[in-house]
């Protein structure tokens, strides 16, 4: 899963629009966020199985971001920082931190079983992966609902749609690359892709939430 997680950014962001477009779309990949750090630092583990259909990532280890404690804490935090730091309202926060949540249980979906529900625990993934062309109309489909929820609700309170639309087209365009991209071979250089690519969207929907503030002001 990779840009399926953003849908859950844009049904948070049509119903609760009261936090800007950026928190939703970095709490989406908070976990991973955390997770590229921690390869990087060699602290969580990670191989490639070029013969596994879909995605070759073998994850033998991610007890700090991706089993289900650590993904409940992720989501606290998130929210709490989202109240505290970032002074969002409380539903808006509390949204936040749902999104953050998304991340694990869309995850759960298509990841094989490598999700611990608890740290050295029993391992849970419904294994999606397995069948790429599934996986990939999956996520696609998920960002399409999204998409069309938010941009209607936009319509409904007579804004401008085109944001939306942006901000989708270039999720597409990054799915269609990391497509067509080999993958890195370096789990340290895997994780350096991942995390700039996901710092690189939340600037974009920073910048999607700048350009709004202007034409309001
Ligand atoms: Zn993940």
């Amino acid at each position: 899963m990779f840009v399926g997680h953003y849908a859950a950014a844009l049904a948070a962001k049509a119903a609760e629009p009261r936090a800007p477009l950026w928190t939703y779309v970095a709490a989406a990949q908070l976990v991973d966020i955390g997770w590229s750090g921690l390869v990087m630092a060699g602290v969580e583990r990670l191989s490639f199985d070029a013969s596994l259909p879909g995605s070759p990532l073998v994850l033998e280890h991610m007890p700090w971001t991706h089993s289900l404690p650590a993904a409940l804490l992720w989501s606290l935090t998130g929210a709490l920082a989202a109240r505290g730091l970032l002074k969002l309202p409380r539903r808006a926060a509390i949204m936040v931190g749902l999104v953050v949540f998304s991340h694990w249980l869309t995850d759960l979906l298509v990841h094989r079983p490598d999700l611990a529900l608890w740290p050295g625990g029993a391992k849970v993934g419904f294994g999606l992966w397995n069948l790429p062309v599934v996986e990939q109309a999956v996520e696609i489909g998920l960002i399409a609902l999204a998409a069309i929820a938010w941009t209607a609700g936009r319509k409904a309170a007579g804004r401008y749609a085109w944001p939306a639309a942006l901000f989708v087209a270039i999720l597409v365009a990054v799915q269609i690359i990391a497509m067509l991209t080999p993958h890195a071979t370096s789990a340290t250089a895997f994780g350096a892709n991942a995390l700039a690519v996901y710092l690189a969207l939340t600037a974009i929907a920073w910048l999607v939430d700048r350009g709004q503030r202007e034409r309001r002001a």
